[in-house]
């Protein structure tokens, strides 16, 4: 029984043929795909809601695979700063965050990550304010109420100034805390089934903010409980130095060292990874999430994406958090991984149907669901994103993926997340985008102390 299908659009499949419909049609079953094909509905069709989705593109909904939620009430601070100056000025901003502050803020994060093309997101959530109370449990209400498949890792820093660590005492926790948290957050949380909706990962901050302890016990906890680990690695420079003068290698022989680097894993950023480090991450297929407008916007640098993907490496990308990148548009992303490759690479270092199948596929193969999201092929979930490119911004773009990347954002015309309507018409419909504005407005008045 079909419940709904799209129809007259360019259907591009990213199956194993990477098949492409000009003018196909795609049918979904409640949260299933059934039916991907080239040209017009068949009759025995009729019956379903129909879509008519001509001037559309219809890919697979994005996949997000780096973000942190909570950082949408501090956007636009330290605009100007480097990574580890930018972390000084808002550690003690994030230190006064709250279950109704990291509410209102995912809530507004995953839905403008709605409207930009995203059906899967994750969240690295590395902040427990000690009466800030369920600041997990937010993220994933939001995530609900929103409407998105979601992957939130339980985050953690146990390093703090006084022990060498970048943030301060005050925002970090003990060990035995964080792994008692997160092998709560497991519990509670984690739903391993097929076609879930929500996994749980651990997620221990960086090289710079916890201990080696936590890190290894980190990497056995997430093993024993058959969940996936995720970290920033080799960001910055500064990042680099601090790896040098503490533990007398680079960061990623750091993770090497404590038997990190495995396919269960994926490392956020990776710009600065040398040809040993690219083959080592390639042997032991680990991941890496790409994300080119936080690495600009901190003056990071380019990840060397080709490099990665012709080691065969698995690359993904996310939007990180919005303190460090203000749009936090996971489609703009997939446009900045395709300029930011050829800028440093040459024209051929990305095409832009590579950039799509990042921001798809890639994503899906880090959080291990490759099987089920990330294209639109017959059994997997009903993930799917309908973008209209017949207005003025892409009239006259004869190739719709090349309008899709090298354009301006095109009206997300429906976005469906396990076959659920989530936007319509540009709107995101599960929830009041001027009441989200407004409780994110609030949330960010209250942290710069000025409610
Ligand atoms: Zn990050």
């Amino acid at each position: 029984m079909t419940s709904l299908v799209l129809s007259g659009a360019h259907v591009l499949t990213l199956n194993p043929r990477r098949d492409e419909h000009p003018a196909g049609y795609v049918a979904v079953d409640g949260t299933r795909i059934t039916e991907v094909a080239a040209g017009p509905v068949p009759e025995r069709l009729a019956g379903a809601r129909q879509v008519d989705a001509s001037g559309c593109l219809v890919t697979p909904g994005l996949v997000n695979t780096h973000h942190h939620l909570y950082q949408w009430a501090t956007r636009g601070w330290a605009f100007d700063a480097t990574l580890f100056d930018w972390l000084v000025e808002l550690y003690p901003v994030w230190a006064r965050i709250d279950e109704p502050i990291v509410r209102a803020s995912a809530t507004a994060a995953l839905a403008w990550l709605a409207r930009s093309g995203c059906t899967t997101s994750m969240d690295h959530h590395y902040v427990f304010p000690r009466h800030g109370g369920d600041v997990l449990g937010a993220t994933i209400e939001a995530a609900a109420e929103v409407g998105l498949r979601f992957h939130p890792t339980r985050g953690s820093m146990d390093l703090g100034e006084s022990s060498g660590g970048l943030p301060p005492d005050h925002i970090v926790e003990d060990i035995d805390t964080i792994m008692e948290a997160t092998q709560a957050a497991i519990g509670r949380f984690h739903d391993p089934s097929p076609g879930s909706m929500l996994r749980i990962g651990v997620a221990p901050c960086s090289p710079f903010s916890v201990t080696r302890e936590l890190l290894t016990e980190s990497a056995k906890l997430a093993r024993d409980s058959g969940v996936r680990l995720h970290t920033h690695l080799a960001e910055t420079d500064d990042e680099d130095e601090y790896c040098a003068e503490h533990f007398g290698c680079t960061p990623a022989e750091y993770l090497d060292s404590l038997g990190w680097l495995a396919s269960d894993v994926w490392l956020a950023h990776g710009v600065h990874f040398g040809d040993a480090a690219i083959a080592r991450l390639a042997a032991s297929a680990t991941g890496v999430a790409h994300c080119p407008y936080s690495n600009a916007r901190l003056g990071a640098g380019i990840c060397r994406t080709r490099a990665l993907l012709d080691a065969g490496v698995p690359v993904g990308l996310g939007v990180d958090g919005a303190a460090s990148n203000e749009a936090s548009s996971l489609l703009a992303e997939v446009t900045a991984a395709t300029q930011f490759a050829r800028a440093a690479g040459g024209p051929q270092a990305m095409t832009v149907r590579q950039a799509v199948e990042l921001g798809t596929l890639g994503g899906a193969r880090l959080l291990g669901r490759e099987a089920e999201i990330g294209s639109l092929e017959p059994g997997k979930l009903a993930d799917i994103a309908l973008w209209r490119l017949d207005g003025v911004p892409h009239a006259g773009i004869a190739d719709p993926v090349a309008a899709l990347v090298l354009g301006p954002q095109p009206p997300l015309e429906l976005l469906l997340v396990n076959g659920r309507v989530v936007v319509e018409h540009d709107r995101v419909v599960t929830v009041d985008e001027r009441q989200v504005a407004d409780a994110a407005r609030r949330a960010s008045l209250v942290l710069a102390g000025r409610d």
